[in-house]
């Protein structure tokens, strides 16, 4: 049997070698690194694909967030609000930019934003809402903009997990003002290092960002305000386009293995297995259960042991890191973050898991639970 990783890249690489390699070689033999024709035809490509008005390609999923807050001119101290379970660039984003991050608890079923906790953490100073595309799956987009509706909020999605996934038809990225994401290898777009990009159906907002990218340079030399340097560059834009007509095919290969792992599990009182909305498509860049009465670390010690490597995504809330403490948050307005943050467990996921290995790992797991 194939070694089981939790993201296998190298198996993916070898089917699509051949053309990748020659594309890559070529951008070296035209030496253009930057800003070549690779990254506009993707741009173009990916517009195509998320049937968006503009793609800003940028440097990684951490800075698309920061150019999208960055073009909307919040003031210091105006408040975003994002959920207390993702990633952590989603809030470091915010305080990096001196806006104030207020984090809110997620369902227990969808781990995406609550919004009825949503709702009731709006104030006069809200001016913008992110949220979070977790684990592959949108969050509530209908209630997330009806609210941005009611209190004229922004709406930035952090796409970073969730790329090719539908929210009622529309993919995601695409509802909000504006849409993030990352190409960082072991996304579901992955490319051969980080890249990453923004996206928007409106003008302006699309103007703004691409000067934003680009030294806050609107016209050649003349710099209109502060901005970044974040690029996509022209190698990991000819890997992508080459992966993109790959992306569909790649969500299919993540949901076939998961509904293997969620049909294996469904005698198992103590795992909740991952709740599909009826809303919206999921394209499983994590397999995440819940294992439930305190078995979570052993269960992952006993598959450690059998060389089954799963990862816990994310064992603290972000209230809680020292980084971004804000002090005045009050433990049971987050029970469902905390009930997860003991409870998760992302097994192996991604587009090389054969049967012989799927046969494995459910076998191991159902072993540890006795079935
Ligand atoms: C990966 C990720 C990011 C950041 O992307 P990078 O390209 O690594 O900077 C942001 N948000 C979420 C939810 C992510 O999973």
């Amino acid at each position: 049997m194939k070694k089981i990783q939790m993201v296998d890249l190298q198996s993916q690489y070898q089917k699509i070698k051949t053309e990748v390699d020659a594309s890559i070689m070529n951008v070296i033999e035209s030496a253009a690194f930057i800003n070549g024709p690779e990254v506009k035809q993707f741009q173009e490509d990916l517009e195509k694909y998320l049937d968006v008005k503009h793609v800003i390609p940028c440097g990684n999923g951490t800075d698309a967030l920061q150019i999208a807050l960055m073009a909307l001119g919040l003031e210091p101290g105006d408040e975003v609000v994002t959920a207390d379970f993702t990633f952590a660039a989603t809030v470091e984003v915010i305080d990096l930019l001196k806006l104030k991050s207020v984090l809110v608890d997620v369902n227990l079923d969808t781990f995406t934003v609550d919004t009825e906790k949503l709702k009731a953490a709006i104030t006069p100073k809200t001016k913008a809402i992110i949220p979070v595309h977790l684990f592959g799956q949108c969050a509530n987009m209908d209630e997330v903009m009806a609210i941005a509706k009611e209190h004229n909020l922004y709406v930035v999605e952090d796409t970073a997990q969730a790329i090719g996934a539908e929210y009622k038809g529309k993919k995601a990225g695409t509802i909000g003002d504006i849409g993030c994401t990352s190409f960082f290898p072991s996304k579901n777009l992955g490319c051969y290092g980080d890249g990453g990009a923004i996206f928007t159906n409106n003008d302006e907002l699309a103007h703004r960002l691409r000067g934003i990218v680009n030294h806050g340079m609107y016209k050649r030399y003349y710099h209109d305000e502060v901005g970044v340097n974040s690029r996509l560059d022209s190698m990991q834009a000819a890997v992508l386009r080459h992966k993109l007509p790959h992306l569909d095919g790649y969500n299919a290969a993540r949901l076939a293995a998961a509904t293997y792992y969620s049909e294996a599990f469904a005698e198992i009182d103590e795992l909740v297995t991952p709740v599909i909305s009826s809303d919206s498509t999921h394209v499983f860049h994590q397999y995440t259960l819940r294992v439930l009465n305190g078995k979570r670390d052993a269960l992952q010690a006993f598959l450690t042991e059998k060389e089954i490597p799963a990862m816990i995504y994310y064992p603290v809330p972000l209230r809680k890191q020292k980084a971004y403490d804000s002090g005045d948050y009050v433990d049971a307005d987050f029970p469902n973050t905390d009930t997860l943050v003991a409870e998760v467990m992302s097994l192996p996921m991604h587009t090389e898991l054969d049967e012989e290995q799927l046969v494995y790992i459910t076998s191991a797991v159902k072993e540890f639970f006795g079935k």
